[in-house]
């Protein structure tokens, strides 16, 4: 048993090595806030929020208010057992609408602490055994440096970014060809495509040869007569993202028929407990499910990768968004050929060690 005393946050901006590019967006920062739950014991736990105005809609100012004011709130001068952990996010829930990213990086932060009182990692105490994880790698849109689309040393699978260029159908082509038989694709449109566009994708790289595993979220996230009409149209399997945040979303994309997989994100849901529900509900409808993650950095990443440990330890996922602000020749690096190790020690104190220089001051509410 113990005591929630304190509730901060820091700004965590990080510079990418190379400007990620989707349908929705361009960026050359992680931009993100930290966010610091302590105990009266003076242990603390972290968690990661990241800025993505065009999918959860949160802001930096916006998550740094959601965690001084509701979330706070909800937590300071709470007494918190261990066997409390898969609460935490509903009295998070209870207190704000929305704000899936700022709740999430709150919950998780408490989930650290947990964590690190039992001297167990993240992962362990979610009762996972794997200790890495296979992982895709982006290929940004619109790249115009054809080096630049291709895979990184390790990485096996791109997922590629579509929807910005016409010249997107001959791009992924030209992908395979250049990264070689051993690559597998992944398609991710970010919203941005149409039923016609994506089926005329499809078949013309069916017609030349090019194996895609799976399509990502082709149409707007709130058509999901598309996709379902899609699946019944297409061969390769459809993967929903931005249509699914919350366990009722999936329900919903489970009745219209909508989804073969789900890309599940802790910034989206609310949190690691949140993203179990969902796992289970996909599980339950035999979907397959992916763990993701926006643009964040190895904190973001730890816990992302601590909830594919959980969920689906053989999958590979999309957990590639703190490798593009890490040094290729960091030996630090979590990502080893083309996999993401899970740190042993307790909680996410690697990640955290790792991002602290990154961090802005901290602000802080006491109880
Ligand atoms: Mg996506």
């Amino acid at each position: 048993m113990t005591r929630i005393v304190e509730v901060a946050t820091a700004r965590l901006i990080r510079p990418l090595h190379t400007p990620f590019v989707t349908a929705l967006r361009r960026t050359d920062h992680v931009l993100s806030v930290a966010v610091r739950v302590t105990d009266a014991d003076g242990v603390a736990g972290y968690g990661e929020a990241p800025q993505i105005w065009r999918v959860t809609g949160e802001s930096m100012p916006g998550i740094e208010e959601c965690v001084h004011a509701p979330l706070a709130g909800a937590l300071l001068g709470r007494e918190l057992t261990d066997d409390q952990a898969a609460e935490v996010h509903r009295w998070l829930a209870g207190a704000v609408a929305a704000n899936t990213g700022a709740r999430a990086a709150t919950e998780i932060a408490v989930l650290d602490l947990l964590a690190r009182r039992a001297e167990r990692s993240l992962a362990a105490t979610l009762g996972a055994t794997a200790t890495e994880l296979g992982c895709d790698l982006t290929i940004a849109a619109q790249v115009d440096d054809p080096s630049a689309e291709l895979l990184a040393p390790g990485f096996t699978t791109a997922k590629v970014k579509v929807g910005l260029d016409p010249a997107d159908v001959a791009r992924v082509i030209r992908i395979q060809e250049q990264s070689g038989e051993g690559t597998r694709i992944r398609i991710d449109a970010n919203q941005a495509w149409d039923v016609a566009t994506t089926v005329a994708a499809v078949e013309a790289w069916q017609a030349a040869g090019v194996g895609v595993d799976l399509i990502e979220q082709p149409l707007p996230f709130w058509d999901l007569a598309g996709h379902a009409e899609l699946r019944r149209r297409i061969s390769v399997p459809v993967m929903l993202d931005e249509s699914v945040f919350s366990v009722h979303d999936l329900e919903r994309a489970i009745d219209a028929e909508a989804a073969d997989l789900v890309n599940i994100k802790l910034a989206k849901c609310g949190g690691v407990h949140a993203a179990l529900d969902i796992a289970r509900l996909a599980r339950k409808a035999e979907l397959g499910v992916m763990v993701g993650s926006m643009m964040e950095s190895e904190l973001g990443l730890a816990a992302a990768a601590a909830l594919s440990a959980v969920v689906a330890p053989q999958e590979t996922h999309d957990l590639d968004a703190a490798w593009w602000s890490i040094d290729p020749d960091d030996t630090g690096s979590p990502y080893r050929d083309g996999r993401f190790v899970i740190s042993p020690t307790a909680g996410l104190s690697r990640a955290v060690e790792r991002i602290e220089g990154s961090l802005g001051p901290w602000r802080v509410t006491t109880a």
